[in-house]
């Protein structure tokens, strides 16, 4: 079996091949299915994959550097993680679903808007393909996040999951009945770089215009619910450089600075949710990231939706992930339906 791509539709890596001397092609994808998926979370420093069942247990597991700055080197990579979770399962021809950085445009299926900047303009999807032999599914980390949640997460059985990832960004998936929603720009759900909704005027707390984003505009939602944002807006009112976790702590303990930080913190959260669910409706929003880890935004931020929520009744159920970080690469391994 050759061990080299085919380079005539590879042009990212045209004579550029040497990178695969010696590695391992996977076997390709066989008639009989092996009902074994791999689900890869391509991150900005780590790769992580899963071999999984369709009962959702994990097989085999595997995480590596990514090669930071070099396409050739992340594809080998990937490729060999394919192979090495297909031995462990004992297995060939697994389906192989990738959650990515940034967006994989409708248009052109070349990843945009990602932080790990080698990895832009780049058609990873089909260079894999053609490499692994076999259709390779991509998207969002956030949509994966989405995905695994809905699908035996927080948000199993509802019919309209919206995912939510707090961290050093916000970002955001729908899955509806048990489908990633996808639309022609590869934005929805993507709801922080919205404007924060009915901005506190009067309070002081400068909503208004609100902070500057990287993303050119001001008062974003990510600006405020992030990780890195609920800190900044701390020091701003307070003075005090705190992490996160330091502000919530505090907050338990009385101290009267975070306990404002946090309580403004669970409004906004309650505003910025229910202009969602003012449009989408969902039947359950599940909060994941390292901000879904205070457990008084799903008991707090339900109290206040009636104030912003367009509906005398709201049954829409706010959870925090099942998952955790292992959402990444459940999510990018449930790209493939049941086999
Ligand atoms: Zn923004």
């Amino acid at each position: 079996m050759p061990i080299s791509p085919k380079r005539s539709i590879w042009p990212g890596l045209r004579g550029r091949n040497r990178h695969w001397k010696g590695a391992e092609r996977p076997m390709a994808h066989s008639r009989s299915s092996p009902g074994i998926r791999i689900g890869i979370d391509l991150g900005g420093t780590k790769i992580a994959a899963v071999a999984m069942r369709n009962d959702g247990t994990v097989c085999a597991e595997q995480r590596i550097r990514t090669p930071r700055g070099d396409y050739s080197a992340t594809l080998a990579a990937i490729a060999q993680i394919v192979v090495s979770l297909e031995k462990a399962a004992n297995c060939s021809g697994a389906t192989v679903g990738i959650g990515v950085p940034g967006a994989v445009s409708a248009r052109t299926g070349t990843i945009k808007n990602a932080n790990s900047e080698w990895l832009n303009g780049r058609d990873l999807r089909g260079d894999l393909g053609h490499f692994l032999d076999r259709p390779v599914r991509t998207a969002n980390d956030a949509d994966c996040f989405a995905i695994s949640e809905a699908q035996d997460g927080a948000g199993a059985g509802a019919a309209t999951v919206f995912g939510i990832i707090l961290g050093t960004g916000c970002g955001g998936g729908i899955v509806i009945d048990g489908k990633l929603l996808t639309g022609p720009n590869a934005i929805a759900g993507e709801w922080g770089h919205n404007p924060l909704p009915w901005p506190d005027v009067a309070a002081g707390t400068a909503e208004l215009p609100g902070p500057d984003c990287y993303c050119g505009k001001t008062g974003c939602i990510e600006t405020f619910l992030s990780g890195p944002g609920f800190a900044a807006r701390h020091k701003e009112q307070s003075g005090q450089s705190l992490t996160p976790e330091q502000i919530v702590a505090q907050a338990r303990q009385g101290n009267a600075d975070c306990g404002d930080s946090l309580g403004r913190y669970i409004d906004r959260l309650a505003r910025a949710t229910a202009s969602v669910i003012n449009i989408l409706d969902p039947h359950c929003i599940v909060l994941g990231g390292g901000m879904s880890n205070i457990a008084e935004l799903v008991t707090e931020v339900p109290r206040l939706w009636p104030r912003y929520v367009f509906s005398d009744r709201i049954d829409t159920v706010l959870s925090a992930a099942r998952h955790g970080d292992a959402s990444g690469v459940r999510g990018a391994a449930w790209l493939w339906p049941a086999s």
